[in-house]
């Protein structure tokens, strides 16, 4: 029996491509091994987000050419797309796979193994308008699983280098997303989170088709506990979401709305299609669609020309704004992007020294977010097993995306718990079960 390894970098997209590629492998006869042990054919799904993305993948590419000289080596993802020639370029490399053809890379590692000539399958992934249909049926978390829906962006943000290495949005065609939604909950899946590149965008390809109308036909699956919306643009959410929304038992009080910068002005530079106001309009919706929704957010700190008053702006907006969490970046060059030419780019001193106090505003959020729910019960469904003061506690998320521990014990993974928050925090909240658990 062959066998293959994988090393996965980069985001949940990426992760769930490696988990879809394992698949056709598996239906081919292969068996998994570590990453580190001799296998027939290593597969590295890169990162190209940021160059540290691109000398980490470089990193990985060397070390499964070291691991078995004889192997099949394969690049896919970002990088492999942005740069098939420079991954060519490494000795021991045999095929190049990008973001598309996916479903042609096991035939494509039997024809390098026979010829033994190292082959680039990589091409224009812009014209490119139909989605990569590769299913995920089972998942190694047992009670949440990613379902993707859509791959692409058409934003071209000024930083951001995603659109060329993912092309422009392609939709799964929604009979597609539904029919496994469907079996994703029968194979007693509580929760399904839905991925993509660019979430919200889904249904921007398919002529009338919406995200909304997609929770709609979601919410009729049976057994289906949760459906959480994995990141969505401000300007992506209209009305007929809102109202989606409003009206949906199983959406998740959880949405990540990536704000990037509190000012117009570094909004604008960064090509972010809304200015602060309209992006507070409609976070003000979204609380009145779903009241007591964890809004989360990523902020990126040191954008070129972000003076020290746009800074304070921004502090001030994240403050009112009330995230309940916040994920902080500092802004870094990317090569091939138009901010990598402006000229006001910040100092690396002055970035370090916003990004501490974002974290810290962060943290402050995250907390006061969490303290919301003292003495409250949530729906925690349990998922791993962990020692506090060498007692076992059951961790799991609420549908406000809250992590909780309480005592429990392994006959309570995968089901629904009730649970009482007694002490809240911004990583993990304690608290007592008050009902048994059950599953759905
Ligand atoms: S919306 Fe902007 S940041 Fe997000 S993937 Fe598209 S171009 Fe990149």
């Amino acid at each position: 029996m062959r066998t293959v390894a994988f090393h996965t970098l980069g985001c949940k997209v990426n992760q769930y491509d490696t988990e879809a590629i394992w698949q056709l492998f598996q239906a081919n006869g292969y068996t998994q091994v570590d990453f580190e042990a001799q296998a027939d054919v290593y597969v590295i799904n890169t990162c190209t987000v940021t160059h540290e993305g691109d000398r980490k993948s470089r990193q990985m590419i060397r070390r499964a050419t070291r691991n078995n000289p004889e192997s099949v080596v394969v690049v896919t993802g970002c990088y492999a797309q942005m740069a098939p020639g420079e991954i060519l370029s490494i000795t021991g490399v045999d095929l190049v796979v990008g973001n598309q053809y996916r479903a042609q890379m096991v035939d494509m590692v039997e024809k390098v193994r026979l010829e033994r000539v190292p082959y680039n399958a990589v091409s224009n992934i812009l014209t490119q308008k139909e989605f990569e249909d590769l299913d995920v049926p089972v998942f190694m978390d047992r009670t949440r699983a990613s379902l993707k829906i859509e791959d692409g962006c058409n934003h071209f943000c000024t930083f951001c280098i995603i659109p060329y290495a993912r092309g422009l949005v392609r939709s799964r065609k929604p009979e597609s997303v539904l029919f496994q939604a469907r079996r994703l909950a029968d194979a007693l899946y509580q929760e399904i989170v839905l991925t993509g590149i660019h979430t919200g965008g889904y249904g921007e390809d398919l002529g009338g088709y919406t995200l909304a109308n997609l929770l709609r036909d979601m919410e009729n699956i049976d057994n289906l506990l949760r459906i959480r919306i994995s990141s969505i643009e401000a300007s992506e959410i209209s009305d007929d979401l809102l109202l989606a929304l409003a009206n949906s038992k199983k959406v998740c009080r959880h949405l990540h709305i990536p704000l990037q910068a509190g000012h117009s002005e570094v909004l604008r530079r960064m090509n972010r299609h809304y200015t602060i106001e309209e992006y507070a309009e409609k976070v003000r919706k979204v609380r009145l669609a779903l009241p007591e929704v964890a809004i989360t957010s990523d902020i990126i700190v040191g954008f070129p020309g972000e003076t020290d008053e746009f800074f304070e702006t921004t502090v001030q907006f994240v403050r009112e704004q009330q995230f309940a969490d916040l994920h902080v970046f500092p802004y870094s060059i990317r090569k091939g992007t138009p901010a990598a030419k402006f000229t006001d780019q910040v100092p690396e001193d002055v970035k370090h020294e916003r990004v501490a106090r974002m974290i810290a505003l962060a943290d402050e959020l995250s907390l006061a977010y969490a303290k919301k729910w003292t003495d409250r019960p949530l729906a925690v469904i349990a998922e791993e097993i962990i020692e506090i003061d060498h007692v076992p506690h059951v961790v799991g998320h609420a549908d406000n995306y809250l992590k909780v521990a309480f005592t429990g014990d392994e006959t309570m993974l995968g089901q629904v718990c009730t649970v009482q928050i007694t002490q809240p925090d911004k990583e993990l909240c304690l608290g007592t079960m008050q009902k048994t658990a059950y599953a759905m």
